[in-house]
């Protein structure tokens, strides 16, 4: 047999499989990030991170790496009971709040009916989580979550920094107001979007948490609400408090441990019916033309 064979057979595997495995060829970004997502997730492997076709669009972390995103949007067979913004990984070191954005992504793959128009931002944080060693501040190291914007925001943020946390590193709100270009992003991403409910999941809490008009909802899976209290600078003061836009907040029971399948399927089931209940009692806004 000719030598080289072998190696035109491993080079042959690999193009038919680069070409196989990815549905979306074109779009660098993507395919860079779900390789190294892959890489530090046990939960999410290169094809199932293709295949859910995110998009890399104008968000860019403070090192240029693409914030991915995917829409479900309205399907032509009914109107949407309203739009539903879904945030994972605002925190870099809480991996099971990223991977199980991908799990329900996978379920609306196949399940999408238009019922919600949806947009998922499985990683707000991808600095954060795909460094070496993961953390929970974006490059800057600041903390995402206390760096959304509120009345006397340097005030009350740095007063909670450094008289609540003791100057924690882990929770430095950052030098103003959406100074980092993740939190930039996701607050145009709102204005644009005008969701009628945020969820933004977590760990390692395990409980729900609710920030808005009415009430959160009281169990979803095996997590029951338990206000925790909201942050100055947190998504959950700025979407919920300030504008009025129900913040549900999901907090894992671990962040390196996934919730079983069922578990996953669970919190999903109780969401949606949650979002059904209340998006159509909540007269607050109507669902997009
Ligand atoms: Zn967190």
């Amino acid at each position: 047999m000719n030598p080289l064979t072998p190696k035109l057979i491993i080079l042959l595997t690999l193009v038919v499989r680069a070409v196989w495995a990815d549905p979306v060829p074109m779009n660098k970004p993507v395919t860079g990030e779900c390789l190294r997502i892959a890489d530090k997730l046990a939960s999410v492997n290169y094809d199932e991170c293709m295949n859910r076709r995110l998009e890399a669009g104008s968000g860019i972390s403070v090192t240029g790496a693409p914030i991915l995103y995917k829409e479900y949007p309205p399907l032509n067979s009914r109107r949407p009971l309203g739009r539903v913004l879904l945030v994972g990984g605002i925190h870099g070191d809480e991996y099971s709040s990223v991977s199980i954005v991908f799990k329900w992504m996978g379920i609306l793959d196949v399940h999408h009916s238009g019922l919600f128009h949806w947009r998922f931002v499985p990683l707000l944080n991808p600095d954060g989580l795909l460094r070496k060693d993961s953390q929970r501040m974006n490059a800057n190291n600041v903390d995402l979550n206390r760096n959304f914007p509120m009345r006397d925001w340097l005030q009350l943020t740095h007063d909670y920094w450094i008289n609540k946390t003791n100057s924690n590193p882990r929770r430095f709100p950052g030098a103003g107001p959406l100074s980092e270009p993740e939190t930039a992003w996701l607050a145009q991403e709102i204005d644009r979007f005008q969701p009628d409910v945020v969820v933004s999941v977590h760990a390692p809490h395990g409980v729900v948490d609710y920030d808005g008009p009415k009430d959160g909802p009281y169990k979803l899976g095996r997590l029951y609400l338990r206000l925790i209290g909201t942050y100055p600078g947190s998504l959950g003061n700025y979407a919920g408090v300030q504008r009025n836009t129900p913040v549900v907040t999901i907090e894992l029971p671990f962040a390196g441990i996934m919730p079983t399948p069922a578990e996953v399927s669970n919190i999903w089931r109780d969401l949606v019916r949650w979002l059904v209940k209340n998006i159509q009692e909540t007269p607050l806004k109507v669902a997009q033309d």
